[in-house]
């Protein structure tokens, strides 16, 4: 059975995300959306909002499963008999960073691969980052996200208007 993982932090996941998802879960078995648990990055969602929203706009494929994951990325792969990585590559300046991942992955567990997988045009501009900032001056959205991570980015940001 192929088994790959896609790691990353999605606060929040997007739509480039999402395209990355289906387009990973056609070619393995089965895909795990695994969401890293980084103390030194400041997520807008905890852990547990970033799993239940990946959650819910992956209900409808059947072969993804998202979980959490704490230490290195190739020990969780390991432990889930995953020999595949999936990684989305938006532009160069996405290249010298993944490569580096992908070598210092293989170099420690050789028996997993990374598999990049080119944005679609569509989503190529498109970052968790963005969607936040946007959101945070009042913009819609809508063309970025599914409407339940919408929904639950203006919550957030007027929850933290408030404290
Ligand atoms: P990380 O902090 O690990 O980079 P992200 O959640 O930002 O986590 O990204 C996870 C993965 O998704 C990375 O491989 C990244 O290149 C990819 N990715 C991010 N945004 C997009 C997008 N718009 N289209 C396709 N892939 C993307």
């Amino acid at each position: 059975m192929a088994i790959a993982v896609y790691p990353g932090s999605f606060d929040p996941v997007t739509k480039g995300h999402l395209d990355i998802i289906k387009r990973a879960a056609r070619m393995h078995d089965k895909l795990i959306v695994a969401v890293l648990i980084n103390s030194a990055k400041h997520p807008l969602f905890t852990v547990e909002e970033r799993v239940k929203l990946l959650q819910e706009c992956c209900a409808g494929i059947p072969n993804v499963t998202v979980e959490s994951f704490d230490g290195l990325t190739v020990n969780f792969a390991k432990s889930r008999h995953a020999t595949v990585l999936v990684r989305g590559l938006r532009a160069v300046t996405d290249f010298d960073n993944e490569i580096q991942l992908a070598q210092t992955n293989h170099a420690l567990m050789p028996g997993i691969d990374t598999m990049f997988l080119a944005t679609s045009i569509r989503w190529s501009y498109l970052s968790s980052t963005i969607v936040k900032e946007a959101a945070r001056y009042g913009s819609d959205i809508s063309k970025f996200v599914t409407p339940n991570v919408e929904a639950a980015v203006k919550e957030k940001f007027a929850q933290l208007q408030k404290t």
